[in-house]
């Protein structure tokens, strides 16, 4: 079989690989599509992001779907044929994180794709997939694959909006309008925002975003005034979800929040300054998020009864043979939202 393997930076091969045999509680999966996220990116354009560099030669990809073409002896409820949605999340189960309830949380993780362990956990971009049972989960008819590999990155979003509380009634201001922050305006809107205010620096995302279910779109680029009017008496958002991991997005951020709001970091920008005086005055509270171990399954689910519609966010599908162009254009926001690979 051909996978896709990150070497160093800008050096993306697809190889062939073995095939792997599932074991008893384990299913084969022909993969069908496998989305780009930006941690692919990183790696394919730096070789790692903050302090996890590559140190060998690893299969990428974590968002993936596909068809199962062979079950192990003791799986049940999982069928030859059926489409699942196959989550990347492996805690072990048994550590203090995982009996805890944190599973995302885990000493043990074994995340598809991730250089942070070594041995690096190999990732799933592969035409041949092996996986636990209880990672698949079952894709409705009528639902495209292509939004089915799209569970991964929207549970990112709502283990977002779970660490958040509840957001029933609330006014929610999303910075940064890419892949995350598109889904967590879906993911907002499902559970009730009263009112969405994205804002991002390119017209083209802000475009999307509006259809997809903000209530209000501004470039901070070349009309920040537009968002600074919401810091009046205070500040006007209940929650904000930050995917933009700019600092200038967390700064403008904390000045429109209201006192008492809760500042959710999705984005991965590094050390940044933070106004603390601001921060105390507000009473602000800034909660990290990250990853989502549950939240897969209610993703799938959402997406089956069409409850939310992930497909405007897929821009473009690309052959495997092409999957080096593909993360060309996955980089480039002018162009790309969500990228797939065709496997
Ligand atoms: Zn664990």
């Amino acid at each position: 079989m051909k996978a896709i393997v990150i070497h160093a930076a800008k050096d993306l091969r697809v190889e062939d690989r073995d095939s792997e045999a599932a074991g008893p509680d384990q299913v084969e999966i022909a993969l069908e599509a496998g989305g780009i996220c930006g941690s692919d990116l990183h790696y394919f354009n730096h070789g790692g992001f903050g302090t996890v560099r590559l140190k060998e030669p690893m299969i990428l990809g974590h968002e993936v779907a596909g068809r199962i073409t062979a079950l192990g002896s003791s799986v049940s409820g999982l069928a030859v044929g059926d489409r699942v949605a196959i989550s990347p999340s492996r805690p072990c189960n048994s550590c203090h994180y995982c009996l805890k309830g944190q599973q995302n949380q885990c000493l043990n993780m074994r995340f598809y794709g991730s250089a942070m362990p070594f041995p690096h956990i190999q990732g799933a971009f592969r035409q041949h997939l092996v996986a636990e049972s209880w990672q698949c989960h079952k894709v409705a008819d009528g639902v495209s694959i292509h939004e089915a590999a799209m569970a991964e990155p929207f549970a990112v979003t709502l283990h977002a909006v779970n660490r958040a509380g509840g957001l029933l009634g609330k006014r929610v201001l999303v910075t940064g309008c890419g892949p995350i922050g598109a889904l967590a305006i879906i993911a907002a809107r499902a559970h009730g925002a009263r009112e969405i205010v994205a804002t991002d620096v390119m017209d083209g995302v802000l475009e999307l975003a509006g259809k997809i279910g903000a209530d209000r779109t501004i470039n901070v680029a070349t009309d920040p005034e537009e968002l600074s009017a919401y810091g009046t008496n205070k500040g006007s958002f209940d929650v904000m979800f930050e995917a933009s991991g700019n600092e200038r997005a967390v700064r403008s951020g904390l000045e429109v929040l209201a006192p008492r709001g809760i500042l959710m970091q999705l984005g991965l920008g590094g050390d940044i300054a933070i106004p603390q005086n601001m921060v105390v005055a507000k009473e602000i509270e800034i909660r990290g998020t990250f990853r989502f171990h549950e939240e897969f399954g209610l993703a799938v689910d959402l997406i089956n009864k069409a409850r939310v519609n992930l497909k405007p966010l897929l821009t473009g599908v690309y052959d495997l043979k092409d999957a080096v162009e593909a993360f060309e254009i996955a980089g480039d926001r002018s162009r790309s939202m969500k990228v797939q690979i065709a496997f």
